[in-house]
């Protein structure tokens, strides 16, 4: 065997699972006819699914493109809140859940779509009375409570446009994202609950705002309700409690007209790679696409109880929790803190609480479960889950096996989706009804997506070699531009390949099947003596031993082999560090992928440096292996970590 080929083998993932058949005897889509209508006629499929959402005037053109900027449904009107609330009310399902909430100390909230319709409406008024009109910039800086969907929905009824940050950061990388959007607004709350700790929003907001002079008024939902985290810094005339403002409103806003190509909101992205980008989404484009997906890879039905675990301050909680599931007249589940408290169970009592059928998480938190371990999940009756999902990063195989047998009970599919926040919807997933599942493989694109593998000169590469993944066809929901920098756009997405192909940043490679396995971001491919070796693989293969949580490898300078692999490791509860265990894993990786992939040191550490939203930031790892000073460290989860690693590398040299 060739040293390619033993890497190959490590992908040798055969394991194939066929949807359930009581599944898909019962799911939106039973073949590949949706598949090849896309192929035949792309624009065709998506005016189609444009037509799922109410439109007040058609569009005339579906796509106008000069690459790389792109405008769909061009001439077409319409609102998102609209299309979120307004055309449930008609039917019964205006007295449908529209959200069930949960905080994390076990208080709960349930809004129907006519609740949703009042306060959405009432923020709205709140918001035209502080002066925010079309086209204004609202910064949306709080914790997972209900009151964050409705800002946002409230937003997009008055044509502003949100920026929604997610309320872990601190208060200098809140600065820099309200500075980026000149936002006039912020919402925010005294604090959120996580782990039990009050985690200080206001403040932090008080903090950033010593250098936003953009921003004119806060509004201050109460979440907490101590005096503490407020008073001592309320500054009179800019400071505004969200239910005092909110008490006298009216409780119908007509909504605003949009056009389809009128931006709905602005995203900074998480930040592995580098400085976060501020992704501009529209409304047309995105809201079809998004609608499409929650249907089709979600299997949505009404009667379901649908829970995305995701932060909305991420892309996945915008068009999984919020757009995407309101827009189809869902009921979607949100929770407020973390999954291990008040203990370990605290996910599965919420599936059986609920009775949860769709649930949609991350590999990080499955790489949490597994080393929590399987007793938790078995506490629980999950009986109610009926197809479940992942996004975030590749999953490895074994985590892949875990989910489907400890959470999904060996019956349930899985979904595992590749997207970005750029992209806006999910691009390369199965249709839980007819895909053939893999593990470790997010499979095909969706219907009207087009994916390739290509090398570096652009050509698209044979089955299982390595290579860049790009989108060679426009799709809706995609971001239109970085906000306030479209060289930045240009530059970062529309120039290695060309004007018109999309390079995503991430390495893959696809199967005889045609399956695209995401092997990681493309400066995570580490090169060892001229083989290109994807991180993941070699992740893969050390989260494959039973002693081994989680794993996280890079590629460093070696002065012979031009990269040398090291390896940080995080090991199971019950497991100890030591000589004889390092040796165990190295000679590990040897066996399932060929002595080059063996690691040449190992780190056994406690955590991982990673984004918050969960990713391992590699690129952290390799300053520290190389012995630069760390990169952008602004977005993460704990920087602590980063620091005690260092550290520590540095007295094992
Ligand atoms: P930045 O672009 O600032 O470095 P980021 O790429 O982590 O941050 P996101 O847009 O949140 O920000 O993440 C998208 C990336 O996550 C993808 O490019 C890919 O690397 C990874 N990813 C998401 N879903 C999957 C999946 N199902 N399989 C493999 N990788 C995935
Ligand atoms: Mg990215």
């Amino acid at each position: 065997m060739s040293s390619q080929e033993k890497i190959a083998a490590l992908l040798q993932e055969n394991r194939l699972f066929p949807p359930p058949p009581d599944f898909a005897e019962r799911a939106h889509v039973k073949d590949m006819s949706l598949h090849e209508w896309a192929r035949k006629d792309r624009l065709g499929f998506w005016a189609a699914m444009a037509e799922r959402l109410h439109w007040f005037k058609k569009w005339d053109t579906v796509l106008e493109w000069e690459p790389p900027f792109y405008k769909w449904f061009v001439g077409g009107k319409l609102n998102a809140s609209y299309n979120c609330i307004d055309r449930h009310l008609t039917s019964w399902r205006r007295n449908k859940a529209a959200i069930i909430w949960e905080g994390e100390p076990g208080d709960e909230r349930v809004l129907t779509y006519q609740d949703l319709h009042r306060e959405v409406s009432k923020a709205a008024n709140m918001l035209k009375s502080l002066g925010v009109r079309r086209g204004d910039r609202v910064t949306i800086y709080l914790p997972m409570i209900p009151e964050l969907p409705i800002a946002m929905l409230a937003c997009a009824r008055i044509g502003a446009i949100h920026s929604v940050v997610f309320g872990g950061f601190s208060a200098e990388s809140l600065a820099g994202r309200i500075n980026d959007a000149q936002a006039k607004i912020v919402i925010t709350a005294d604090g959120g609950w996580r782990r039990g700790n009050v985690v200080p929003l206001k403040q932090n907001t008080d903090e950033a705002l010593k250098s936003c002079p953009s921003v004119e008024k806060v509004i201050v939902v109460k979440r907490i309700g101590h005096e503490s985290l407020v008073h001592h810094n309320w500054v009179e005339g800019r400071d505004l409690w969200w239910h005092t403002l909110m008490r006298n409103q009216p409780d119908t806003c007509p909504v605003e007209e949009m056009d389809a190509e009128d931006p709905l909101y602005i995203l900074y992205t998480s930040g592995s790679t580098g400085k976060p980008k501020g992704v501009l989404h529209t409304t047309g484009g995105y809201l079809t696409g998004v609608a499409a997906t929650t249907h089709y890879v979600f299997d949505l039905k009404d009667e379901d109880v649908y829970w995305c675990t995701a932060d909305i301050g991420w892309v996945t909680g915008h068009s999984y929790i919020v757009y995407g599931p309101l827009a189809e007249g869902a009921t979607t589940v949100m929770y407020e803190g973390t999954p291990d408290y008040p203990d370990r169970g605290r996910f599965w009592d919420i599936v059986q609480k609920y009775r949860v059928n769709i649930l949609y998480t991350a590999p990080t938190a499955i790489r949490s479960f597994m080393k929590w371990g399987e007793e938790w999940p078995a506490r629980y009756d999950l009986s109610s889950l009926r197809l479940i999902g992942t996004v975030g990063e590749p999953i490895n195989p074994e985590a892949w096996i875990w989910y489907h047998q400890h959470i999904g009970r060996g019956k349930c599919p899985i979904v595992d989706t590749w997207w970005q926040t750029e992209t806006g919807m999910i691009m390369i997933t199965p249709l839980p009804g007819v895909t053939h599942t893999k593990p470790g493989s997010a499979t095909i694109p969706f219907p009207g997506v087009s994916a390739e593998v290509v090398d570096g000169a652009g050509n698209p590469v044979g089955p299982g070699e390595g290579g860049f993944l790009v989108l060679t066809e426009p799709a809706p929901a995609m971001l239109r531009t970085v906000w306030g920098d479209p060289d930045r756009y240009v530059a970062q997405y529309y120039s290695r390949f060309g004007k018109s192909v999309y390079f995503t940043g991430d390495g893959a490679k696809k199967d005889e099947n045609g399956y695209f396995i995401i092997v990681g971001r493309v400066d995570d491919v580490i090169n060892v003596s001229g083989h290109r070796i994807g991180t993941w693989e070699v992740e893969s293969a050390l989260v494959d031993h039973p002693a081994v949580a989680e794993a996280a490898v890079i590629g460093r300078n070696h002065d012979i082999k031009g990269q040398a692999i090291s390896a940080f490791v995080i090991l199971k509860e019950g497991h100890q560090p030591s000589e004889a265990m390092e040796k165990e894993l190295k000679e590990h990786v040897v066996r399932k992928i060929g002595a080059l992939a063996r690691p040449e040191e190992i780190l056994f550490t406690a955590d991982l440096p990673k984004t918050r939203s969960g990713k391992i930031m590699r690129r952290l790892l390799r300053d520290i292996a190389e012995g630069r000073a760390l990169g952008d460290t602004t977005t993460l989860a704990d920087p602590a970590v980063v620091q005690q690693l260092k550290e520590k590398y540095e007295a094992t040299e």
